[in-house]
C-alpha cells in the first residue's frame, strides 16, 4: 500500500486516550498508526507540538439561508470553506420542505444548491414544516436517501416553520417505523408570543426582551413535551441547540432510564451570557433560545463533560452586522442567530481545555465523535482509526490570538466573540487525505466534498 502522507509526531486524541504517534495515510483513509518517527510516506508533515484531532464535525450549520426577511452571508462555497478553516471536515445543513409541497423535492432541491459547491463533506437534515398523508408517506424515501433525521420548528409561524403537536406526532410516529430521528427546536410558542405581545405593548423593544420573551420555562416545557410525544411515538428525539438546565436534566432522565434521546448545546452558548444584551450593539446577539445567565451556562458546561450532551454544534447564521442592525428598532425583528463555524474548536479548547472544565478526550467527543456516532456517520467519520476516513485536524495550543471582526472568512461586519484572547487554532485540516487548509489558506476546489448518506442506529 502507498503511504501518501505522513502526520508524524502529533499528541493524538480521541474519546478514548491520547497518544504521540504517527498517522498514516493511503488515498483517502487512515492506513496505519504507528510509534512515533517511525512512519514514512510520499509526504511527511511534521505535528510535532501539535495536537491531532479527528476533522470537526459541525451537525448543525446554517448556510445559504433566509430567514426573517435576511440572508446569511456565507453559501455553500463560502460557508463550508469557513468549516474548513476552523477545522471542519463534514457538516451538517438542513433541507427545507416549504408548505404545499413534498420533503423529498425539498431535498432534492438542497442537493442542487449544493453539491458543486462544498468544500467539505455534508449531511442534510430535512426540515418538515407540512405532515399530511401523502408527505408522511415520503418519509422511509428519505431516510433511504440519507436524510433519517428530521427538524421540526415548535415556533416560528410567522415564517411558515411552526409544526402543531398532532402532526408532529403522526410525523414521530412515521419516523420511528422507518429507523429515522426527530430533532426538535423546542419553545413553546404560546408562552413567548403572549410574553412579546404584552413587551410590544408596553414599548419595551430593546434586544434584551428577545431574552426575557423566552425563559427557560419556554424552552423546558416544549423539551419535556417532545420527549413525551416521542416515547409515546417509539421515535428517537434529538433536541438542537438546548440552553436550559432544567431541560438536559430531562433529556438526562429520558436517556437514563432507556428513552433513545439527545441533545447538543452551541458554542456561543458555552462562550457567552445574556449581558451581552444590554449593549449598545445588542441586536447582534439575539437568537433563539436566547443567551442566559452564568449559572446556567456553568451546567450547559457541565453537560458537555459529562456527555450529557452528543455535540456541541456551532448553529452558524451569518446574518452581516448590517442585516442584524435592519430589525435592531424592535428586538421581534431583529433576524435570529450568529455566525460561529470557523471558531467552534478555539472556543472549545481555551474555554473547555485550558480552562480545566473539559479534558482532551472530552473536546475530541463533543466536536468530532459524538455528532458523527449520534447523526449516523461513525466510524468512516469522527473518528482516527484505521479504515476511517483521513479527516484530521491540527491544533496549536500556544499560539494566542484576540478575536476582532476580521477573524471571519468572508465580510460578516461583526464577531459575537470579539475581543476573547484564544488558543488552540487550526493549523492544517486534512479532507479524506487531501490538506485542504494550511494557516488559513484553502488549497482546494468548491464541489470537491461529497453528500454523506446518514444511517442511524449506531447509538
Ligand atoms: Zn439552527
Amino acid at each position: 500500500m502507498t503511504i501518501d502522507l505522513v502526520l508524524a509526531n502529533g499528541t493524538v486524541v480521541t474519546p478514548s486516550g491520547v497518544m504521540e504517534a504517527d498517522i498514516l495515510v493511503s488515498g483517502e483513509v487512515i492506513a496505519d498508526i504507528v510509534p512515533p518517527g517511525t512512519g514514512r510516506g510520499a509526504r511527511m508533515i511534521d505535528a510535532r507540538g501539535r495536537i491531532v484531532l479527528p476533522g470537526g464535525v459541525d451537525a448543525h450549520v446554517h448556510f445559504l439561508i433566509g430567514f426573517m426577511g435576511q440572508r446569511s452571508v456565507y453559501d455553500f462555497y463560502s460557508g463550508t470553506v469557513a468549516a474548513l478553516r476552523g477545522g471542519n471536515t463534514t457538516v451538517i445543513d438542513f433541507a427545507l420542505q416549504r408548505r404545499g409541497r413534498s420533503m423529498l423535492d425539498g431535498l432534492k432541491h438542497r442537493r442542487v444548491q449544493a453539491d458543486r459547491h462544498v468544500a467539505t463533506d455534508y449531511g442534510l437534515h430535512l426540515i418538515a414544516t407540512d405532515i399530511n398523508p401523502s408527505s408522511l408517506a415520503e418519509v422511509p424515501a428519505l431516510v433511504e436517501a440519507g436524510a433519517a433525521s428530521f427538524k421540526v420548528y415548535t415556533v416560528y409561524e410567522k415564517e411558515q416553520l411552526k409544526v402543531d403537536d398532532g402532526p408532529l406526532h403522526d410525523l414521530m410516529r412515521a419516523l420511528g417505523q422507518a429507523g429515522g430521528m426527530l430533532g426538535l427546536h423546542a419553545e413553546n410558542a404560546s408562552l413567548i408570543d403572549h410574553a412579546i405581545a404584552k413587551h410590544l405593548a408596553a414599548g419595551e423593544v430593546a434586544p434584551r426582551y428577545h431574552a426575557t420573551s423566552r425563559p427557560a420555562l419556554a424552552e423546558t416545557e416544549a423539551v419535556r413535551r417532545g420527549l413525551l410525544l416521542a416515547e409515546d411515538a417509539g421515535c428517537p428525539l434529538h433536541i438542537f441547540h438546548l440552553n436550559s438546565g432544567p431541560a438536559l436534566d430531562a433529556i438526562e432522565a429520558a436517556a437514563a432510564r432507556g428513552q433513545k434521546a439527545s441533545a447538543e448545546t452551541c458554542t456561543h452558548y458555552l462562550a457567552l451570557t445574556a449581558e451581552k444584551l444590554d449593549r449598545e450593539d445588542g441586536h447582534l446577539y439575539v437568537m433563539s433560545p436566547p443567551l442566559r445567565d452564568k449559572a446556567t451556562q456553568d451546567r450547559m458546561w457541565q453537560g458537555v463533560a459529562s456527555g450529557g450532551f452528543a455535540a456541541v454544534t456551532s448553529d452558524d447564521a451569518s446574518y452581516s452586522a448590517e442585516a442584524k442592525a435592519l430589525g435592531a428598532e424592535s428586538f421581534d425583528r431583529i433576524a435570529n442567530g450568529v455566525p460561529g463555524v470557523e471558531h467552534r474548536l478555539p472556543l472549545l479548547y481555551t474555554l473547555g481545555v485550558e480552562a480545566g472544565r473539559l479534558t482532551l478526550p472530552q473536546l475530541a467527543y463533543a466536536w468530532a465523535t459524538g455528532p458523527a456516532t449520534l447523526f449516523g456517520l461513525a466510524p468512516q467519520k469522527g473518528s482516527i482509526a484505521l479504515g476511517a476516513d483521513a479527516d484530521l485536524v491540527l491544533l496549536d495550543p500556544e499560539t494566542r490570538r484576540t478575536m476582532t471582526p476580521e477573524s471571519h472568512y468572508g465580510a460578516i461586519g461583526y464577531n459575537p466573540f470579539d475581543g476573547m484572547s484564544l488558543t488552540g487554532w487550526p493549523t492544517l485540516t486534512v479532507r479524506r487525505g487531501q490538506v485542504a487548509v494550511e494557516d488559513g489558506k484553502f488549497l482546494g476546489e468548491p464541489g470537491q466534498g461529497r453528500f454523506l448518506t446518514r444511517r442511524l442506529g449506531a447509538r
